[in-house]
Formats: C-alpha cells, sequence, structure tokens
C-alpha cells in the first residue's frame, strides 16, 4: 500500500504549498530571533520571513482565483463535493482520478493530461489501439 501513487487534488497541493511557506517564513525569522547579537544577519533574516509569508498570501489569494474557476462536482467514488481544477484531477477527499473528458474515461491517470497536446496526442493513440 506504501508504494500505492497517490494523486492529490491540485487545490490540495496548493494549499499545502501554501501552508509549507508560512512555516519556513516563521522559522526564518525564528532564526532571525536567535541571531539578534549579529544585526545584519537579523535584519535579512527577518526580511526573508517576512517575504516567505507574503509569498504564502499571494498563493492563498491565486487558490482563491483558482476554486472560481473550478468546477464542483460531486465525487462518484465517495459521492462528496469536491472541485475539480483542469480536464484531470482528484478527489479532494478520497483522491479518487477524475476526468471531465468523456475520452479519457477508463484511461489510466496521468496529470500530463491537463496538457492540451498530451491529451490529444493521447486520444490519438486510444483510437489507434481500438
Ligand atoms: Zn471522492
Amino acid at each position: 500500500m506504501a508504494d500505492k501513487l497517490v494523486y492529490s487534488s491540485k487545490i490540495n497541493k496548493i494549499r499545502s504549498f501554501a501552508l509549507i511557506l508560512i512555516f519556513v517564513g516563521f522559522a526564518v525569522m525564528y532564526g532571525g530571533l536567535l541571531s539578534k547579537n549579529i544585526e545584519w544577519l537579523m535584519l535579512t533574516l527577518f526580511l526573508l520571513g517576512v517575504m516567505f509569508i507574503l509569498l504564502s498570501c499571494v498563493v492563498y489569494f491565486w487558490i482563491g482565483m483558482l476554486s472560481t474557476k473550478a468546477v464542483p462536482i460531486i465525487c462518484p467514488s465517495c459521492e462528496k463535493p469536491t472541485k475539480m481544477l483542469g480536464k484531470v484531477d482528484a478527489c479532494m477527499h478520497c483522491k479518487q482520478p477524475l476526468t471531465l473528458d468523456k475520452d479519457l474515461e477508463g484511461v489510466e491517470f496521468d496529470e500530463r493530461y491537463n496538457n492540451r497536446k498530451f491529451r490529444s496526442k493521447a486520444k490519438a493513440k486510444i483510437k489507434n489501439d481500438e
């Protein structure tokens, strides 16, 4: 089970990225607090920490923008409401791979299907296989 590849939904991924940024920011600022004897180092670390936290705010804002564009659906697997970004995404709750593209139904999940070129290439391949 451990090596089973799990796809998490994009919104969740970005959200955890923003959370990590906040932690990094606080860690760097804490480093600044520890090095308060060296003034330039403390200032640099503080500024760096603030930058990380600002960046995370930008990322959170970006998630908000993305969420408005995401397509709300009911997951067929766990029947909870989730949101999809792009043509291929995973359920936020049960990580069930989902697609909005009928042609890709039953095809092995690949995040690269969000790329239009990759998708049409894959579709052509499916047609050839039939
Ligand atoms: Zn689900």
